[in-house]
């Protein structure tokens, strides 16, 4: 895993706002447009735009993040954090 500083960006469920991604595919790249994020604070599953600024998915991706155990593993680590806190 490796964290990336990003612009900031407004998470568009909660509205937090977040300016840094950690990946978790194994790979260290930073992400790029069209790459999934999971909000820390809701566990939202948004979008990066072409600016990497976050968007939500469009019924496609929703479709694709719908059938994503990874993503549906990451958001469940997030609501089990939030819980705790
Ligand atoms: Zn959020």
């Amino acid at each position: 895993m490796a964290t990336h500083d990003l612009l900031p960006s407004r998470c568009p469920n909660c509205g937090r706002r977040n300016n840094a991604a950690t990946n978790v595919d194994g790979d260290h790249h930073a992400p790029e447009p069209g790459a999934a994020a999971v909000c820390i604070s809701c566990a939202y599953v948004s979008i990066y735009g072409s600016n990497l600024q976050l968007r939500p998915p469009t019924g496609a991706e929703l479709a694709l993040i719908n059938q994503s155990s990874t993503l549906h593993s990451i958001q469940g680590a997030v609501i089990d954090a939030t819980r705790r806190n």
